[in-house]
This record gives C-alpha cells, structure tokens and sequence, in this order.
C-alpha cells in the first residue's frame, strides 16, 4: 500500500487555505451542553530546535467526542498531541509558537501549573508503559502523588476505574500483584484505567492500539466509545479503519500542515482536498 509520497507542490498547495476546518454546524450528535471548542489549536507552530514540526495549525476540538488525527508517519501527529499537556517541554530545545486552550484557558497561563494540566489532560501511550507495581498502585499512582493515602478513597477509585475500563472482574482477585504479569491488552486497559483516576477532562491516546492484536484492539475501541460519555478524546491512528471506527471528527496531516479537518465520515467518504482523498484511499503513506 505504500508507494513514493508525491512531491511537495503537489501535496502541499501555496495559499494559507490549505488548513480546511468543518463546518461545526454539520458536526455529528454530542452530549447535550458539550462545548464545540473545548480544545482550540490557534496558529500553532512547533520546533525542535532548527526543525519545525508543525506549521500554523488552528482546529477546534469538540468536548465529548472521539477525534482522530490521521496521515503518514512524521507529519506530526504526536507532537501536537504531546503540545495539549506540554510534554514536549520535557525535549530540550523545543519551542512553540500560537496557544492551545483547553476548556477556555490557555495551556501556557502564567497561573496554570503544568502537573495540574498533566493530570486533567491524560496520556496513553502506544506501548502500554504500566509501573513495575502492583495493579492497584498502577490505577492508585496519580492520586497518590498529590498525597491521597485514605483506603476507602484508593479502593473505591481502584473499583471505578477498573470497572470504567472493563477489565475489573477479570484482575478483581489480583489486585496485589504485578501488573507485568498481564497480557499487552489488559496492561493497555490498566494504563487507560490509570489515566482515568485522576478525573481527567481529555484524555490522549497516542496509537493505543498498534502494539495489540485484533481482539485486544476491538476491546480497546468498544472501550473508547464508552469512555467518550464522560471524556473528550483525541486518537492518533495510522489505522483508516479504526478512525473510521471510534471517531466523529478526522484531522488530516501532511508533513506538519493540518490539510483537512472535518467530521469522519466526510474525510473517509468524500473529501474537499485531494492529498486527503489519495491518503485515504491508501495511494500514498
Ligand atoms: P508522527 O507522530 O505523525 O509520525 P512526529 O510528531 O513523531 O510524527 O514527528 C514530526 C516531525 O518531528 C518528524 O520530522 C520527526 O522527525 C520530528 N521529531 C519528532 N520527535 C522529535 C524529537 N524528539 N526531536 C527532534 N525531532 C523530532
Ligand atoms: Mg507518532
């Protein structure tokens, strides 16, 4: 499926319209008094050092949906999403221009601490990356680093957060051993668990399943459905299927440049742009 990318001109057009934001007006249903900009991307470039990244991205990202952000290896799905907890801070020489803000503010207010931001805007990696702990301190670890020992407290967040990510009767007898002892699938689910246990807003899910097989992975996306009830979620997938699958709204990217956004359907069904269609329909990336 993979054959030369095409050339620059041919992919990338000249004028500023490149960057195609839906219309919220055909966005698809959402839970009742959820905000269509919960998360807003305003004039966002990224560097790392010399080397940009990403090049004047502004989309909206509605709160209790499933968007995905889909295009070829390197066009910089992962730094943005590493942008809306700033975890790219943690690479030295990286810069950012524009603002992202989430739920109104600005991710960089001055006011705004970064682990506060870090645990209402949760990770989850492609390799699941649980603690060499007990199942239980995996979920109970976000709460208790802010110093949250009360047993009631951490039994009923354990419950919850288990029960949340359906793999609670399957570890409910095992909670004190290690959570290495769990297959790839159910160590993904307890990182998604561990996520939720500080009661995030969003919660980012950078290619949760490319490291799974096909039943680990269906279980993950049923999953993903349910979580958006109470979270916004934002997915990096090189898998056209599985944005086709969990997502409302697909951010097309091409070598740092967001060339399309719009709801799913539209993208994968009939597209404005044809680097979007061509990417879509497998003829290059
Ligand atoms: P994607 O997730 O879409 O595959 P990335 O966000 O990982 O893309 O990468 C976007 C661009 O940024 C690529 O050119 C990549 O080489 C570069 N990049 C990613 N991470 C780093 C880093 N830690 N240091 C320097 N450059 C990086
Ligand atoms: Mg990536």
């Amino acid at each position: 499926m993979s054959t030369e990318p095409p050339s620059l001109q041919e992919v990338i057009p000249s004028t500023s319209d490149a960057a195609t934001t839906g219309s919220q007006s055909q966005s698809a249903p959402r839970s009742p008094g959820a905000d269509p900009q919960f998360i807003q991307v305003q004039n966002f470039n990224f560097f790392y050092g010399e080397h940009q990244a990403i090049f004047d991205v502004s989309l909206d990202i509605p709160e209790k949906q499933v968007t995905a952000f889909i295009g070829p290896s390197g066009c910089g799905k992962s730094t943005l999403l590493r942008n809306f907890n700033r975890m790219n801070e943690l690479i030295e020489g990286t810069r950012h221009q524009g603002d992202i803000r989430v739920a109104g503010k600005s991710i960089y207010d001055k006011d705004r601490e970064v682990i506060t931001l870090r645990r209402n805007v949760g990770m989850v990696f492609q390799r699941w990356n649980p603690f060499p702990k007990s199942i239980f301190e995996n979920v109970v670890y976000g709460l208790r680093i802010t110093g949250q020992h009360d047993r009631k407290i951490l039994n009923e967040t354990v419950e919850r957060c288990l029960r949340s990510v359906a793999i609670w009767d399957e570890v409910k007898d095992r909670l004190h051993t290690s959570a290495l002892g769990l297959s790839g699938g159910q160590m993904q689910r307890l990182c998604i668990a561990r996520a939720v246990a500080t009661r995030p807003q969003v919660i980012l899910m950078d290619e949760p399943c490319s490291a799974l097989d096909p039943v680990s992975t269906v279980k993950i996306e049923d999953l993903i459905h349910e979580l958006k009830r109470d979270y916004t979620i934002v997915i990096v997938t090189h898998n056209m299927q599985q944005a086709t699958r969990v997502s409302d709204r697909t951010a097309f990217f091409y070598i740092g440049k967001l060339i399309e956004y719009d709801e799913t359907k539209k993208i994968f069904s009939n597209p404005s742009k044809k680097q979007t269609e061509d990417y879509v329909t497998g003829r290059f990336g």
